[in-house]
């Protein structure tokens, strides 16, 4: 099997559709590359343990906003929203911190 590309539900508005890159369908990332704001979204991930770990200082402070937010009691819908961040990416690093404080 040859596929390049996965059906994905887009990390920007969560719709379904192939995935292109950065967790996005093709439609959302091309706006992003337009509008310049790619780099809101992580790069695609090959697997760890959790499928996704931060790297880069970008992911990193990304992530440590969330378990900031998440400690503040923040929903995850609004901890999406406050990060400009799509479900799928929280869904992400509440699986990074889940294995990060595992023990
Ligand atoms: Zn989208």
């Amino acid at each position: 099997m040859g596929n390049r590309f996965k059906s994905i539900r887009c990390a920007c508005c969560d719709k379904p559709g192939w995935h292109v890159g950065r967790g996005l369908i093709e439609s959302c990332y091309a706006r992003h590359r337009s509008a310049k704001t790619l780099d809101q979204f992580p790069r695609t991930l090959r697997p760890t343990g959790s499928g996704w770990s931060p790297h880069g200082p970008h992911g990193k402070r990304m992530l440590a906003r969330y378990i900031e937010l998440d400690q503040l009691g923040f929903s995850p819908r609004r901890i999406a929203f406050e990060m400009g961040v799509g479900p799928r990416q929280i869904a992400r690093y509440k699986a990074t911190l889940k294995e990060m404080t595992r023990g």
